[in-house]
């Protein structure tokens, strides 16, 4: 165990250099005050900048780690699916019930009719479910798994669609160089989006640049960062985007040389925006119909970033959530392209943003639906072969209770679920719950009784991240790495995902190397096979006791900066070797809700809707401070943080009688969620957001009490496979 002497420590008190490592980006330093094998205090990063500092969550994990609610010991269902009436049984008992399943299943229907399904409950390196169960079940014979990134499909399609590739970003170090920053439906100061955003955006704010906040809600980071707020009504910022393409156009504001030289299909695009291609001039007036947004503040943002060179304009993952996400990403890059900022200092490709990601272990492919080099996969957009064969997940409820009668690929007997709570974090849970019923068999690996975990037949108590060792990068792939060294020991009864999946592949005789190998030699292994890594991390055993190591570089890194300044040697990596506005892999598709160019879609359950008569309200589903997804919700501290409640405008409280602070029922045909209201100036009329991740908490009639979004959200996807959950048509009154 690595420890580091402090005089900043209590006496007989050891300093464990370990990490917080959870889906919202970022990775940070924590260091655990460790005495008598207790974890007795926790501070973050006080040392060379740029500091990797915690925030609340991170500092809340001693009561994460400790909290009475944690499972402590294997547990049988004794009641009715959903009830959470367990018995405590041995590990033996749980873990032979288990292998007898998948023995079971897999006899009688095969093994794709096993669903595993893993989130980013885990994101460590190690401990994640492609290195875990998705090992097991692979080596097993296969499974059934579903596609689709719940956070940022819509900006995965359009990168691969427009770059090629999804390593297009800037580091975040190059915003201090930018005169205009555009942060599009991002929120960082609550959100994250990878640690040191908000401190990187201070700082170019010190040098100098304006920056520009478009989103339906003023939030932390408006307060903190913006010298102007848009807001926008959801689901139309494709609309006000082609607006400001058609500003540029028309006052020739536009980068033309770089469009010849670098991009293919702007005369399309032109024909679309100018309205030659359909009739229609997508002018600001015509956005500022659709959007609120004033048609003069879309002319100067227009101006604004064609003038203000360079200029980025980051597109946060949220407006691609929606109904045709992924036309939001590819209409933000075509306006990085329209104004030359790709590939240069202080600019940006306005892509997925990710500037630079060593190679990754691939996981534990199903033979049944995945297949290929994981690299080409990544590289590929490789929508029509995921739409034929695996289930999108917004489509997994369906998929259960239909399968192969509904069309579907297999009949799914069985769902094997670890690092993931999908009951509450997937679209519509009243039909999630209908599908967990009719399942034959489902283990579930938890920490805490979960919405999910409540539905299990089996649940195998799991270790937290401080009673285990991994390696950590944040989602921007770096600067930096983290060691998270184990800092006490587990629970008595409790067991690591790794350690589960070895005992289960001795039982079912699966000879799988790596889950064979000791936690230490698995991370060895996977840190040795980053090519980014290894000539960073050269002595193995140093960095370990650090527990950080923080990559020194000499500049910012920008992606295609060799395309831009010598294209004839370094084409971009797609089809056409350019910025792909228009895409003939997309065209191939012939669909026309997934146009080969990036056009506004007016949204199904948005304001045009006939379904908005009954139900007026644009839904939007938002990152709170204190969570991580579904993670922490059940923190105390972190509870008294931020309380859920439902954020609507005074405007719309007032026409409906509600005062700020009373219980309201949020409600429509899927569901009804019981919150108390926060009436406020800080969002559109017309716009109620309610936090996600909050656990569903249903009374008898599954009427939820806890203001848990997705029992109000629809359960289909983008046709590129965005996740719609800003996408969906309420209605709010007093409970
Ligand atoms: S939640 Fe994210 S930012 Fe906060 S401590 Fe954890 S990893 Fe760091």
């Amino acid at each position: 165990m690595t420890t580091i002497g402090s005089d900043r420590l209590e006496k007989d008190t050891k300093m464990i250099l370990t990490g917080a490592c959870y889906d919202c980006g970022g990775r940070c330093v924590i260091k655990v005050h460790v005495k008598d094998g207790v974890a007795v205090r926790v501070e973050t990063d006080n040392g060379e900048e740029p500091q990797l500092r915690a925030c609340a969550r991170g500092r809340a994990l001693r009561r994460q780690v400790y909290s009475p609610e944690r499972l402590r010991f294997p547990q049988k269902r004794v009641g009715q699916r959903g009830e959470a009436k367990f018995e405590r049984v041995s590990w033996d008992e749980a873990l032979d019930e288990v292998a007898s399943e998948l023995i079971r299943v897999k006899q009688t229907y095969g093994a794709k009719a096993i669903l595993a399904f893993t989130l980013s409950g885990g994101v460590g390196t190690l401990h994640n479910g492609n290195m875990t169960v998705r090992q097991l079940l692979s080596s097993f014979g296969g499974y059934t798994s579903a596609w689709g990134d719940d956070s940022a499909e819509g900006a995965v399609f359009a990168a691969r669609a427009t770059y090629g590739t999804l390593t297009n970003g800037n580091t975040r170090d190059d915003l201090v160089n930018s005169q205009l920053i555009i942060l599009w439906g991002l929120n960082p100061a609550t959100s994250i989006y990878s640690t040191n955003t908000s401190l990187y955006l201070v700082q170019a704010k010190e040098a100098g640049a304006r920056v520009v906040l478009v989103d339906p809600r003023y939030t932390n980071t408006a307060a903190l960062l913006a010298d102007q707020w848009i807001p926008i009504r959801p689901g139309t910022d494709t609309a006000v985007m082609a607006a400001m393409a058609y500003v540029m156009i028309s006052e020739n504001l536009h980068d033309q040389r770089f469009l010849d030289k670098y991009t293919l299909g702007f005369d399309r695009f032109r024909d679309y925006v100018t309205g030659l291609e359909d009739g229609i001039t997508k002018t600001p007036a015509w956005a500022e119909a659709k959007s609120g947004v004033p048609a003069d503040t879309i002319v100067a943002l227009a101006r604004q970033y064609a003038a203000s060179k360079p200029a980025a304009l980051i597109p946060g993952f949220a407006p691609g959530r929606s109904a045709f996400g992924e036309q939001f990403h590819r209409m933000a890059s075509t306006l990085a392209a329209m104004t030359g900022n790709i590939g240069i200092y202080g600019g940006g490709a306005a892509g997925f943003e990710r500037p630079l990601v060593g190679p990754m272990i691939p996981p534990g492919f199903s033979k049944y639906f995945e297949g290929g080099p994981y690299e080409e996969r990544l590289r590929q957009l490789d929508v029509p072969r995921r739409l034929h064969k695996q289930p999108h997940a917004c489509h997994l409820w369906d998929f259960i209770l239909k399968g192969t009668a509904g069309g579907y690929a297999t009949d799914l007997k069985m769902a094997y679920i670890a690092f993931a709570n999908p009951l509450n974090q997937l679209p519509n849970i009243k039909k999630g719950i209908e599908a967990l019923k009719k399942l034959e068999f489902i283990v579930v690996h938890e920490q805490f009784m979960t919405p999910t975990a409540r539905f299990a037949d089996i649940l195998l108590p799991v270790t937290a991240a401080w009673e285990r060792n991994d390696f950590a990068r944040p989602w921007l792939g770096g600067p930096y790495f983290l060691y998270m060294n184990k800092a006490i020991e587990p629970l008595e009864d409790v067991k690591s995902d790794l350690e589960i999946c070895r005992e289960l592949a001795a039982r079912l005789g699966i000879h799988n190397p790596f889950l064979e190998m000791s936690e230490e030699e698995a991370i060895r292994q996977l840190v040795q096979a980053m090519e980014d890594v290894m000539p960073e991390v050269i002595d193995y055993q140093e960095f370990k006791q650090k527990g950080v190591h923080k990559i020194k570089r000499p500049g910012p890194v920008l992606s295609f900066k060799r395309q831009i300044e010598d294209p004839d040697n370094n084409p971009f990596p797609t089809l056409s070797g350019k910025i792909e506005i228009y895409s003939q892999l997309i065209a191939d598709l012939n669909n026309p809700n997934i146009p080969p160019i990036p056009k506004h879609i007016d949204t199904w359950e948005g304001p045009e809707d006939l379904l908005a008569k009954k139900y007026p309200l644009q839904l939007m589903t938002v990152h709170q401070k204190n969570r991580a997804h579904s993670c922490f919700d059940n923190n105390p501290l972190l509870r008294e943080l931020e309380q859920q409640s439902l954020c609507i405008s005074s405007k719309d409280a007032k026409s409906r009688g509600i005062k700020d602070g009373e219980a309201v029922m949020v409600f429509n045909d899927r569901g009804e969620t019981i919150v108390r209201a926060r009436v406020t100036e800080c969002i559109m009329p017309g716009i109620v957001s309610l936090g996600e991740g909050a656990w569903y908490s249903p009374d008898s009639e599954g009427r939820d009490h806890a203001g848990s979004p997705n029992i109000l959200t629809r359960d289909s996807y983008a046709p590129g496979g965005a996740f719609p959950f800003n996408t969906a048509l309420v209605e709010v009154e007093k409970a």
